[in-house]
Parts: C-alpha cells; structure tokens; sequence
C-alpha cells in the first residue's frame, strides 16, 4: 500500500512528488509513467533519416519524464492573466505563490542564470492599445529547452535518491479502482494500491482521461479548442519586443466577428517544431538558452478560440478535424508564404526556396485556405497586418505560416476548491484536468495537491 500514486511525470506529477520529498521524505510514493526515462527520450526525427514524424507508440516529445514539458521552451509564466484557471479553484494569491514557489525550485535546479522578464511597467502596453492590441500582464521565467532539461536532470536525481519514491516507467496505467480506504491502480498484468491518488496525465492522457471520468461516473464539461497557425520571421522585426519582455501575449479583437486572436508562445530566435498528439501531427515551437543554439528566426503561434456547447460540444474534434485536414493535404504540417495565402496561391517548394525566410522545420509547402476555415483565417490575416504596426515587417510576402497549430484542452473534470474528485482522496491535476495549460499552472497545481494530502495524512 502507497501512500500516494501519482499517475504522469509531467510537471503535475513531478511537483507533487518534488513536494513530498521536500516535506515529507517518510511517505511512500510511486509515480506511474507511460513514456521513457528523460534521458531515453529521442524523438526520431533527425532531418536526415527521418524527416518527419513517423507517429510513434508513445511520443517522446509528449511522454516520458517531463511530460510534454520536456522539451518545451521552458517558459512559466507567473501569471493568473492565461495559463489556466487555477486561481479559479484555489484563490488568485494562492496560484500566483505557488507559481513563484516553482519558480524559486526552478532556479535552485539549474535555473539560476535564467531571466525572468516582465511586462510590469512596459512602455509597450501603451503601444500595443494605440494599435487596438491588447498587452497582457506577466512575468516569464524563459528556461529555454537546453535548462529546461537540466532543470529536470537534478530534480530527477533528488526525487531519485530517496528510496521512498519509486518511478515506473513505461508503465501506462490501465484503469483506477476505488477499492476501500483507497484506489487500486491496474496497469499491465499487476496492480497497486494506495491511500492517495493524483492523476496527472496532460494532454496526451486526456482520451484515457475520459475513459477515467466514464469508468467512476465523474462529471465533465466540454472545453475550448484552439486554433490558427506558427508564424516564423526574421527575429529582428520582433526583437523590440522580445528583447525586454521575451514573449509578449497579445490579443485583438476581429473587426467583423469580434472574435479574440492572441499571440501565443514566442520563440525569440528558436525553431518550429512537430507534435503528435494523439496521432495527429500539429505544430509547435521552443528555443533554446545557449547561444550556440539560436536561429535567425522567431516563431509564435496565432490562435482562435472555439467553443462549442449545444448541440455538438465536441471542441477538440473540431480542431482534430481540422488538423487531420492538414495532415491528409500535407501528408503533416503544411507551411505557407504570407504573401501566397493573401494572393489564393499555393506555396510550392520553389516559391518557399525563394524566400527570404529560411523554415527551421521541414513542412509541406501548400495552401492553409484550403484547411482552415475563412472565419478563422480572416481573424488571423487581420491579426497580422494589426501587429505589422507594431512590428513592422510582419506583414511581409516572406513570413511563413505554418498549419495547423492546435491547442487541445482537456475536457473540465468536476473537483472541488481542492482539486479534489467527488471520490475523497482522488485528485486530477495539471493539464489532463482542463484547469491548467501550461507549466507553472501545472506545476503549482502540483504542489497544492501535494500539501493538501499531507496535510490530511498527517491529521489521521
Ligand atoms: C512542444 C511543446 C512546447 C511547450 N512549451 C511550453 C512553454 O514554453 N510554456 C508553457 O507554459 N507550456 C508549454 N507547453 C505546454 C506544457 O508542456 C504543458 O502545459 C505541461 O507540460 C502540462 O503538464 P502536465 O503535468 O499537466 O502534463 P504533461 O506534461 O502532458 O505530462 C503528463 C504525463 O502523463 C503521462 N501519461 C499520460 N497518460 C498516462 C497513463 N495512462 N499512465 C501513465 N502515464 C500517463 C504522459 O506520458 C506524460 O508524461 C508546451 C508543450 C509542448 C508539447
């Protein structure tokens, strides 16, 4: 009998176990993982060999220690503004300290030469509402992939050390059995028991998830999808930007719908990469700390938020939909020039040869008019001649857009202020609850939970 077993080892589950080994090294803890150890994580694709994603079992950039924040550009944003609605369930102060708490264990990990950026102050802000661009508040720790790693490296080994936290790797756990004074996790032939369970699965658990939610008759809510394109651009048109605030959330409202468009995750001089979710190939970014590693580029995704409620609520097989829309046309990713979507042209690869841009991922060169829908596409052609004003040469015929990125959340589990189920003792956290997306959000969800359980283990 475990005292506690944590399902994940994304930042969700590796926080929780963190704060245990911190304050309570005596308590029994297994962590189940479907994915590799982090240093047998490799995504196969090499550029040479293999040039594109070839849909492995369990995906190494999604799975394994770490979670799908592995090999992420290693940004927490402290901020209650995006990232999730963890303040929601716990309290704004509450998620902003535990999000600063991460950051400080971050940066005792390999995390001390990092920047932490922030908009507080910005004469930005003044710029972006002059130009009907809306600057959200945050403070951004950027890790960058190459720390990120390292970061997890020495959290690892700590966890490692003490002999009361066993991991399981390539362990997918099958199904959670309420059994009496705890659960019984089912995983391959065998099971485990515990007092205490927190599932913390992310994106790549959110089908396996719902089998969860079915199997113990837990209530969920339908959530928001995502969806738009990667922009790629010469780093210099946004390094006004990026140099002082590293990345810079910014969201405009569509003059004919008024629908939002925000700019997400910016890779200052990084690269555009895939990401198989569930089988279907999206696109994604990060960049990296040390010098050695940076593009000449920058990238950041442009997205739309869809929600569908009555009748059909299935957000996340809209954008699926879609994406397998670009992955049937494209054979993947499908990239395109600016100004060939603005003329209802095709990029073909001697269009893309000739342009000044120089892609940092491999992508099919075609049309994104033929994939996503014009309402989504008008918002975010507007969107870009919007932050050409701010950022001039945004706009450019050269500026490669890639398709489709896709932001899948979790459908919403019922928990309570807690994140705890209706089943006491049974805790969803991080970004297979739909409360968090994103690493600090996460993280902090992680440690809560984990404070919560102590505290009720040490009242018995
Ligand atoms: C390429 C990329 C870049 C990103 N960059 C950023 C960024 O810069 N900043 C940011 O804030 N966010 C970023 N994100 C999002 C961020 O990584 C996630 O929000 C975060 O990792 C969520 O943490 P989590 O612990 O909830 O879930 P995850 O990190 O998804 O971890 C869940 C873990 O559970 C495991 N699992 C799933 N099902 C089972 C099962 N049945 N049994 C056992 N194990 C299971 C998975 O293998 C996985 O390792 C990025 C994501 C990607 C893919």
């Amino acid at each position: 009998m475990y005292d506690v077993i944590i399902i994940g080892a994304g930042p969700g589950g590796i926080f929780s176990a963190y704060e245990f080994s911190q304050k309570r090294p005596d308590l029994k803890v297994a962590v189940f993982e479907m994915g590799n150890p982090l240093e047998k994580r490799k995504c196969p694709i090499d550029g040479k060999k293999v040039k594109s994603c070839i849909r492995c079992k369990s995906c190494d950039i999604m799975s394994g220690f770490g979670g799908a924040g592995a090999f992420s550009d290693g940004k927490y944003n402290i901020t209650n503004d995006f990232g999730g609605t963890l303040h929601e369930y716990i309290g704004k102060d509450q998620a902003l300290e535990l999000m600063q708490y991460v950051d400080r264990i971050n940066v005792e990990n390999g995390g001390e030469n990092t920047h932490l950026y922030s908009t507080a102050g910005s004469e930005f802000k003044k710029i972006c509402i002059q130009n009907k661009l809306n600057l959200l508040d945050a403070s951004v720790r950027h890790l960058g992939t190459d720390i990120n790693y390292i970061v997890l490296e020495n959290i690892y080994k700590k966890l490692s050390a003490n002999p009361n936290i066993e991991f399981f790797f390539n362990t997918p756990v099958k199904s959670i059995e309420v059994i009496e004074n705890g659960y019984r996790i089912h995983y391959g032939d065998g099971f485990s028991d515990c007092k205490k369970c927190i599932v913390s699965v992310g994106r790549s658990g959110s089908k396996w998830m719902e089998t969860v939610c079915d199997d113990l008759d837990i209530h969920t809510k339908s959530n928001r999808v995502d969806l738009g394109v990667r922009v790629e651009l010469p780093s210099v048109i946004f390094s006004h930007l990026t140099d002082k605030l590293y990345e810079s959330k910014i969201v405009y409202r569509t003059k004919k719908f008024e629908d939002r468009v925000r700019t997400f995750c910016m890779n200052p001089n990084g690269i555009v990469v895939n990401e198989n979710t569930n089988g279907i190939v999206t696109v994604n970014g990060h960049s990296f700390e040390g010098e050695d590693k940076k593009t000449e580029n920058t990238n950041f995704a442009l997205l739309v938020a869809k929600h569908f409620s009555e009748p059909f609520e299935d957000s996340n097989g809209y954008g699926e939909s879609i994406a397998m829309l670009s992955n049937m046309l494209g054979g993947g990713v499908i990239v395109q020039r600016f100004g060939d979507l603005e003329r209802g042209r095709r990029t073909n690869k001697k269009r893309l040869e000739e342009s000044t841009v120089r892609p940092t991922l491999q992508a099919t060169p075609g049309d994104l008019s033929l994939v996503l829908p014009k309402r989504i596409l008008d918002g975010i052609i507007e969107m870009i001649y919007a932050l050409d004003k701010i950022a001039p040469g945004t706009a450019n015929n050269d500026t490669l857009l890639y398709g489709v990125e896709v932001k899948f959340y979790n459908m919403e589990v019922d928990l309570d202020e807690n994140l705890e189920t209706k089943y006491k003792g049974l805790y969803v956290i991080g970004d297979g609850s739909g409360v968090t997306h994103s690493l600090s959000h996460a993280s902090a969800s992680g440690v809560y939970v984990a404070r919560d359980i102590m505290e009720k283990l040490s009242e018995r």
